[in-house]
């Protein structure tokens, strides 16, 4: 039994598109080799259009989950520091009154205006 021809690799790489188709039309082993190559090229060109599909919906997602944690945190910000019970309640504990605040008020809690 004779050994497989080994040069495909070597002559695909290195030679020029002559040598190479030459070694082809005289070595049966480089031609399957070959064959099998082209099948594999075919596959993946196939194969590699949903492949990038696929990773761009993945980047959209991304991008969503980006865009909706944004919303939800300056959503939350903007509640916070709009609303100053909240934010009185997150800092002290309590919301502030108008006398905690050092202003001078009447029994009921109002502002006293002079
Ligand atoms: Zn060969």
């Amino acid at each position: 039994m004779r050994n497989k021809c080994t040069k495909y690799e070597s002559l695909f790489t290195f030679a020029d598109a002559e040598t190479f188709q030459k070694h082809l039309e005289v070595c049966e082993d480089c031609r399957e080799e070959h064959a099998r190559m082209a099948a594999v090229s075919e596959l993946i060109k196939e194969v590699r259009p949903s492949y990038l599909n696929k990773k761009r919906n993945i980047a959209k997602l991304k991008i969503a989950c980006a865009v909706f944690a944004m919303c939800i945190s300056a959503t939350a910000l903007g509640v916070v520091n709009l609303n100053s019970n909240i934010s009185d309640t997150i800092k002290y504990g309590t919301t502030l009154t108008a006398e905690d605040l050092g202003l001078p008020v009447d029994a009921y809690g109002f502002v006293m205006v002079e």
